[in-house]
């Protein structure tokens, strides 16, 4: 279908963006193939769709997702989940596979109705994400775009060892994990090189190095031979470091900054993944609310403090900062992406405006893919998303969308299912 928008003030994602007024979007085969003045003459031929004064803006890309959880928070004095042993029970056979399989096409789903177009997956369940993204690339299911990192790789008792990431427990075997996944058609690498939140049980411990420095380069050699970027779990200064100075491309979440950190992250034309949304239950949330254990706000707080200072210092220093949300951590829920935008500028004080360029443009440099997506701009795919008010003004536009275009195919109105209790929770953060 022929399509062109009008009667829309385009916001394009790029750094400076301002409202552009009287413009049209021509879209045909599922690309923008150009903007041009509203009143030009090359518009007739295509479908008119009227925007009626609302906001048009690149799809939202969400750099950090777990597809395997909804992100449902605990029940109140639930056990702790026995991640490794419910991994078991969901591979169990080939029909409970084909079962997490669809539950997680309906998590990408959500995150597609909510006006993110793209993700990318970091630590799933086996090679779930790949096959859900093939699926969606020939149109047999609804979804974004996928990045799939498939399944991560960890060390034995580490983060989601034996979940959402395989066990490595020498340099050779991180080799022989990279080589297995690689088959499994990955886009990156997915590494957990210190523990989280979830898993610390003392107090000031949540970033623990858990991956000794052997294991992280040889499965960062191994993936950029085979011609892959690698993103990691840290949660700790002194995981930051261990992972940059072995050639980790990405740093996803954070800790702490020092000069020498700093000095490593422009040494190595490394990346932060800012990700506020897991930390802020934990470290917000009353215990009667979050049914989280103390020790884990204890920890929380400090995760949720590094994270902040991490993307600043980066910020400051030129160094790019992505944005993704941890989806899938209690309290993160698929459709709630735009609230990271929102504590971006709320936590780490950027403005509306650089908030929403790095989550769209930024984030698709980031993940190298600012030649297909990331802007309003002719030549990209038609990835973008209608909202009533003005994001510049007030993040929280972006809370209920009103058009999502995916590869030039409309979803007028999308529904996506709330849960009210948790959406009231985190509305006190606003
Ligand atoms: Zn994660």
């Amino acid at each position: 279908m022929k399509y062109v928008f009008v009667n829309g003030i385009i916001l394009d994602g790029t750094k400076d963006m301002k409202p552009l007024k009287n413009m049209a979007v021509l879209v045909d085969e599922g690309k923008i193939v150009d903007v041009v003045p509203a009143n030009s003459s090359g518009i007739s031929g295509y479908e008119v769709v009227d925007l009626k004064g609302q906001y048009l803006l690149p799809g939202l890309i969400n750099l950090h997702v777990h597809l395997a959880s909804s992100g449902k928070p605990p029940r109140p004095n639930q056990k702790p989940t026995n991640y490794k042993r419910l991994f078991q029970v969901l591979t169990a056979s080939r029909t409970v596979k084909s079962v997490v399989k669809k539950m997680e096409a309906g998590c990408a789903e959500t995150e597609l109705m909510s006006g993110v177009t793209t993700i990318r997956t970091v630590g799933g369940v086996l090679d779930f994400d790949g096959q859900n993204r093939d699926a969606i690339k020939k149109g047999k299911i609804k979804g974004p775009r996928i990045l799939a990192a498939n399944t991560g790789i960890s060390v034995p008792g580490g983060h989601f060892a034996g979940s959402i990431a395989t066990e490595a427990a020498t340099a050779e075997e991180a080799v022989k994990h990279v080589q297995m996944i690689a088959e499994t058609h990955p886009d990156l690498i997915k590494l957990m090189i210190t523990g989280g939140v979830m898993d610390s049980s003392s107090e000031g411990e949540p970033g623990v190095l858990r991956m000794p420095p052997e294991i992280v380069k040889a499965a960062c050699d191994e993936a950029h031979r085979l011609g892959f970027t690698v993103a990691a779990h840290v949660e700790s200064p002194a995981g930051v470091k261990v992972a940059l100075e072995n050639g980790v491309d990405t740093i996803e979440h954070g800790a702490k900054p020092d000069e020498e950190m700093i000095q490593l992250f422009k040494e190595k034309k490394a990346v932060e993944i800012c990700t506020i949304s897991p930390a802020l239950p934990y470290c917000e949330f009353t215990l009667e609310e979050s049914h989280a254990l103390p020790v884990a706000k204890k920890n929380g707080k400090i995760v949720m403090d590094g994270i902040i200072a991490c993307a600043k210092a980066c910020i400051e220093n030129d160094i790019p900062v992505g944005l993704g949300n941890d989806v899938g951590c209690p309290f993160v829920l698929h459709y709630n992406f735009w609230r990271e935008l929102y504590y971006f500028h709320k936590y780490v004080g950027v403005s509306n405006a650089f908030s929403l360029y790095t989550a769209t443009l930024r984030n698709a440099e980031i993940a190298k893919i600012d030649d297909i997506t990331g802007s309003i701009e002719k030549g990209k795919s038609a990835d973008m998303i209608v909202v009533k008010d003005n994001p510049l003004d007030d993040l929280r536009a972006l809370k209920d969308v009103s058009m999502v275009i995916m590869e030039g195919k409309i979803y007028d109105h999308p529904v996506v299912k709330k849960n009210q209790k948790v959406d009231d929770l985190l509305d006190k953060y606003m």
